[in-house]
């Protein structure tokens, strides 16, 4: 049995608690190892984004994520979708960054 079939939960707490007689099984692990059904793949996105550029401080207004795999990682498990969207519209606009300063 690999880690790809093996049944685990979202680790989304919103569907925790939002539904405890519904077991959300997920499908999908990040680069950090965390869970998430496909409702929450973006929060494991977000997680695989970080783990990319080593976890840096990035903020939007009004969120903001510090320095670090620990910070990241509460983040992508109690952020509301709102925040979560929000940074990866940010990562988006990093990137599109990134590949114009490589191309100059
Ligand atoms: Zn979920």
């Amino acid at each position: 049995m690999t880690s790809e079939d093996y049944p685990a939960m979202c680790l989304n707490t919103a569907h925790a608690f939002a539904s405890p007689f519904e077991v959300v099984f997920a499908t999908r692990t990040d680069a950090c190892w965390l869970y998430w059904c496909e409702d929450c793949r973006h929060r494991g996105q977000l997680l695989d984004w970080g783990a990319a550029a080593n976890f840096p401080e990035i903020a939007i207004h009004p969120y903001a994520i510090a320095e670090g795999i620990g910070f990241w990682q509460t983040a992508a498990l109690l952020g509301s979708d709102d925040m979560i969207w929000m940074f990866l519209g940010l990562i988006e606009m990093l990137d599109m960054e990134i590949r114009e300063e490589a191309s100059v």
